[in-house]
């Protein structure tokens, strides 16, 4: 048994709980917001915060240039923004991609002196300043973790900026900021919030408490794929799903991520497929090869049993709800598995998926 834990995030949850909590907004004198395109004012969530800074005193700068995947240069002129503007701490309202450049941005503030990729060489930085996240998607649990991942410019690659200073201050978890999400997102998110919880249920570096998380977060993401598949989500089921997706975030906290992830990647670069989708797609496979291996199997069948369905459901119902086929030549397959070859990712499961493995998956699916 293992009961290792570790988690310095106050999360306060329910519909409205910023408004009620206006009084935990006072981290410093000046705040930068961090936002993508529009979804924190659909979503109401930006309205809410300004309130709350607005009450106590505080001046704030919104920045509203992230985008899906957020780039590491985008983030680094954030933070020469910021520091130009006084921000002593930072907001990221957002789904994953502003949450997780928001995390960057309070690096780079602390930070004055760096160039933008020494941003990974953890134990040369600065502590950040503080970070409070208000996710308006369920999806990637960034709320609940320190990880940034941000795509590296020109390289069509990600990269990881995992800090101990990374992890949200406070996290305000309130479903009625995803009612603005599409059908499209808020069921690529789900699935994304349920491949946490499937990779990271199948760790062997799950603790008995991560596998408290992830089974929490599958459990409720399952229930919840007919309403996502119609597009008729009702508020009790966004509920469940917000608490979800934190879950999951926790889970691979302890855990890390398996292999659908990084080759997930691949197809959000290549063909421009939205996270969750691209990492369900290749959950069919994963639960093919975690079969290979007697541990492999245990896990699946308890995992699955938890939920009330088997693994070959999960492998068939996964992909299928990522609605994504397409034809990808050799050559280009060959580069995608160059590009994450290295990821730590392979080797996070009972079976350890090889390169010429990789390879394998990725014909099986794409070359006709
Ligand atoms: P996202 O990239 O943050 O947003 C996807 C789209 O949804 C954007 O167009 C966004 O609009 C829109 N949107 C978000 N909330 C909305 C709302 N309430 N109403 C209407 N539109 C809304 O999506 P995501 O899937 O949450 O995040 C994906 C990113 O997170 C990837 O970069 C991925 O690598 C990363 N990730 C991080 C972790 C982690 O643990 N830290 C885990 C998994 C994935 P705007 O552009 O206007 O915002
Ligand atoms: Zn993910």
């Amino acid at each position: 048994m293992n009961m290792n834990f570790y988690m310095p995030t106050k999360v306060i949850s329910g519909k409205n709980c910023i408004s009620q909590n206006k009084a935990l907004f006072k981290l410093g004198k000046s705040c930068m917001i961090v936002t993508g395109a529009s979804s924190a004012i659909k979503s109401g969530a930006l309205d809410d915060v300004i309130d709350a800074l607005c009450e106590n005193g505080i001046e704030y700068i919104v920045y509203d240039k992230i985008r899906e995947n957020p780039l590491l240069s985008t983030c680094y002129d954030g933070g020469v923004i910021a520091r130009e503007f006084g921000c002593d701490f930072v907001v990221g309202i957002g789904g994953g991609s502003p949450m997780d450049a928001a995390k960057a941005i309070a690096g780079f503030i602390a930070n004055p002196d760096i160039e933008p990729d020494e941003i990974f060489n953890i134990p040369a930085l600065n502590p950040s300043v503080p970070i409070i996240l208000v996710p308006t998607t369920s999806g990637t649990g960034s709320e609940g973790n320190p990880y940034s991942i941000l795509s590296l410019d020109g390289k069509d690659k990600k990269q990881t900026f995992n800090s101990p200073y990374s992890y949200a201050r406070y996290a305000f978890l309130d479903y009625k900021y995803t009612i603005s999400l599409s059908r499209n997102y808020s069921l690529s998110t789900a699935l994304d919030a349920f491949c946490h919880c499937i990779e990271s249920y199948m760790s062997p570096k799950s603790t008995e408490i991560s596998r408290m998380f992830a089974l929490f977060g599958a459990k409720n993401i399952w229930e919840s794929f007919d309403e996502l598949d119609k597009g008729d989500i009702s508020e009790q089921t966004r509920e469940a799903l917000m608490y979800a997706s934190f879950a999951g975030g926790v889970a691979i906290n302890t855990t890390g991520t398996g292999f659908p992830h990084p080759m997930g990647y691949n197809l959000t670069f290549h063909s421009e497929l939205p996270h969750g989708r691209a990492c369900a797609v290749f959950i069919g496979k994963y639960v093919e090869y975690q079969s290979k291996c007697e541990e492999g199997i245990k896990l699946l069948s308890d995992f699955a049993a938890y939920l009330g369905t088997s693994p070959d459901e999960i492998a068939r119902r996964l992909p299928a709800l990522a609605e994504f086929t397409a034809e990808i030549d050799e050559e280009t397959l060959t580069m995608f598995a160059d590009k994450v070859k290295t990821a730590g990712n392979f080797a996070n499961a009972p079976y350890k998926v090889s390169y010429d493995e990789m390879m394998e998956i990725y014909k099986d699916l794409f070359v006709k």
